[in-house]
């Protein structure tokens, strides 16, 4: 008999019913150490309790009218990206898949709005960005996603990734846009070099396509800058964003400049929650406090501190680890077995990551974590790399 809930999921036999910063709780009083974050999405730990207040604020006012109204909350976390990143104009979404929906709508419209004939958009391999029948068709070849989901929307080309030469023969003046996410999760923690991202940069001014940077998990401040293709020091056209700019209350944006989103006008795109004012009123807080230059320092400080660790770790267990790779505290382990492994071996050692693509673990730590949490969680690693040591 199929499962209530439907079976998409492969979920681990564990449940939590209360969490605080980066420690989870079972209803047994269990505590397990948080290095997934709810993947990338709890980016200031679990009840942090400026995000709790702002929530529970805004819940005993208003919680939905509509975008048929001004939404005071929506135009203040609207000011505050356009502020703070290269963008004019911003749109809410509830998710990335939605992000990606927009993202892909509106590059195909800026050209349809100039009277040309431009839809071809270029992705990567290992790339994700979502699960809509729009963003799965942006990544033909990834068999797990689209098998069985056709007919797929036309008009993607997935090249394969760092390979320059099919870049440069698939880029053409026919090209409405290049998506890519500067750091990829799913695929691996896999980030693109900066002069690579500087280089997409160049192609697309060369040839008029867009740049779409997919900053859904590598995004607000997961890298040690508020949006990792700051340290590239180039610019998308239009920008995804979601998880971590919720803190865990489901919002995503897509942001733009004035002439990429120049095609949509009033009544070519719409979201009924999109924007509501529990989600901007989290999503304000969450920018409030990530933006701030020492929240941000304070990141690359616990990623440095996180990155040696880690060295050491793998250079104990060369049987289990290759490397370590990633961005901030956007981190994986490459590994010599199955990461799905290692994953249950640290369930043992009560700690929680997040197994990708490419035999890569991932360690995905709420931004605010302490030293000592980040220390304990490499000792609970290395508890659980001995473990499988023992039993292969
Ligand atoms: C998670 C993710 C998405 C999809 O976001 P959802 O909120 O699950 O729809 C898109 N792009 C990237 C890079 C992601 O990590």
């Amino acid at each position: 008999m199929i499962p209530s809930v439907l079976p998409t999921y492969n979920r681990a036999p564990l449940a939590f019913v209360k969490g605080e910063g980066s420690w989870l709780e079972t209803a047994e009083g269990r505590r397990y150490l948080d290095m997934g974050a709810g993947i990338a999405v709890n980016a200031l730990g679990h009840a942090a309790p400026e995000l709790v207040e702002a929530l529970t604020e805004q819940a005993g006012k208003l919680w939905h009218v509509s975008n048929l109204y001004q939404i005071p909350q929506q135009q203040a976390l609207a000011d505050a990206l356009v502020e703070k990143t290269f963008a004019d104009t911003v749109f809410f979404t509830n998710s990335g898949t939605e992000a990606a929906e927009l993202a892909i709508k509106m590059a195909r419209k800026y050209w349809s709005s100039k009277g040309e004939d431009r839809i071809e958009i270029i992705t990567f391999d290992g790339a994700f960005h979502g699960r809509s029948t729009g963003a799965i068709s942006a990544v033909p070849h990834s068999e797990k996603m689209v098998k069985g989901f056709g007919p797929l929307l036309p008009g993607f080309t997935q090249l394969p990734w760092a390979d320059h030469e099919a870049l440069r023969a698939a880029v053409t003046d026919k090209t409405a846009a290049i998506l890519i996410e500067p750091v990829q999760g799913e695929g691996g923690i896999r980030p693109v070099p900066d002069q690579c991202l500087k280089g997409l940069r160049d192609l697309c001014d060369e040839t008029g396509a867009l740049l779409i940077f997919d900053e859904v998990q590598c995004g607000v401040g997961r890298t040690g800058r508020l949006f990792a293709h700051e340290w590239a020091g180039v610019t998308p056209d239009i920008m995804m964003v979601a998880k971590g700019i919720g803190g865990g209350f489901p919002l995503g944006a897509v942001l733009a400049t004035e002439a990429a989103a120049s095609g949509m006008t009033a009544g070519t795109h719409g979201s009924t929650y999109g924007g509501n004012p529990l989600g901007c009123a989290v999503g304000a807080k969450v920018m409030e406090i990530v933006s701030d230059p020492a929240f941000l320092d304070q990141v690359n400080a616990r990623a440095g501190f996180m990155r040696q660790k880690l060295e050491a770790l793998v250079a104990a267990h060369p049987d289990i680890f290759e490397s370590v790779r990633g961005s901030g505290l956007m981190l994986g382990l490459k590994c010599k077995c199955a990461p799905a492994e290692l994953v249950a071996a640290a369930y043992d050692q009560n700690l929680l990551t997040v197994p990708a693509a490419d035999n890569v673990l991932r360690l995905l730590p709420p931004l605010n974590i302490s030293e000592a949490d980040l220390a304990e969680a490499v000792s609970r690693l290395d508890a659980a790399a001995t473990q499988l040591e023992k039993s292969a």
